[in-house]
């Protein structure tokens, strides 16, 4: 990667990594309140969920304040749970990998963009098993108009061509699960498939385009199967969320989408 505006490399890289990390403290928030409906993402500003303190601004810094105050709240000392370090860590990683692959592109803007999407809902889905609708809609949104704006997202030259690619993968990736959870349900009697998930391959379809629904949906089955065994082995859980799988499925796709699509799925 060139020099940009005459900076260096390394400047551009740590700013990266900071801006990263905070927007992952704000996925945080997003994981924290969207599934609770009631909660706004701006409004009241972060507090203690335990003394309901105001987290002031020195004590907020990510992955800094946690390292510093180590792990506890400074008023009434409850342990934070180092899933937020974790995810500005994570996410600031990320969002420089990006940077160094595509520095100021489109792409760069739409994979961090996908990334943080599919990181709340992960998260979420794991702890209460919701997945927002914000993560779907909003993503839904940013990714056909980004596809329309620029073609070359979904590997095409026309304007119009791009956000069919991206509307179909919202349809084949919406509807593809419906007609799974519909059978599901009457085969088992019992819910198989939740509204979340079927909103989130909606949503993956819209980023990857529909070529890359149903590679989606394999590797997720692949992943849940194989994770999903080992989790009923070691945890005796009854149901498994199906969130994450898609989530790491649309992650493989993403890296590797074009190289296994020619390999393993070249009808579609
Ligand atoms: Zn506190």
């Amino acid at each position: 990667m060139a020099d940009i505006l005459g900076l260096p490399q390394f400047f551009w890289i740590t700013l990266i990594f900071a801006l990263g990390a905070c927007i992952g403290s704000f996925l945080n928030v997003c994981i924290f309140r969207w599934p609770q409906e009631e909660l706004s993402i701006v409004r009241p500003r972060s507090f203690c969920p335990s003394c309901k303190e105001m987290i002031a601004w020195y004590d907020n810094i990510p992955v800094v304040s946690f390292i510093l105050l180590r792990g506890r709240c400074r008023r009434c000392a409850w342990r934070i749970s180092p899933h937020y370090p974790l995810v500005e860590l994570l996410y600031a990683l990320i969002f420089v990998w990006f940077f160094t692959t595509h520095g100021f592109t489109a792409r760069f803007a739409f994979n961090s963009v996908f990334m943080a999407l599919l990181l709340i809902a992960t998260i979420t889905d794991f702890q209460t098993r919701i997945i927002p609708d914000e993560v779907s809609f909003y993503g839904i949104l940013f990714a056909m108009l980004m596809s329309f704006i620029f073609p070359g997202l979904q590997n095409e030259t026309g304007h119009k061509l791009a956000l069919a690619d991206a509307t179909l993968g919202v349809l084949l990736g919406g509807g593809l699960l419906y007609i799974i959870a519909v059978v599901g349900d009457a085969m088992f009697k019992r819910e198989s498939m939740g509204g979340g998930d079927i909103k989130l391959l909606a949503m993956i379809g819209a980023f990857l385009g529909y070529r890359f629904v149903f590679p989606t949906m394999f590797f997720a089955s692949l992943l849940g199967s194989a994770i999903g065994i080992f989790l009923k082995l070691t945890r005796k859980e009854e149901t498994i969320a199906f969130g994450p799988y898609l989530a790491m499925g649309a992650v493989v796709l993403l890296l590797w989408g074009d190289w296994l699509l020619q390999r393993f799925f070249p009808f579609l």
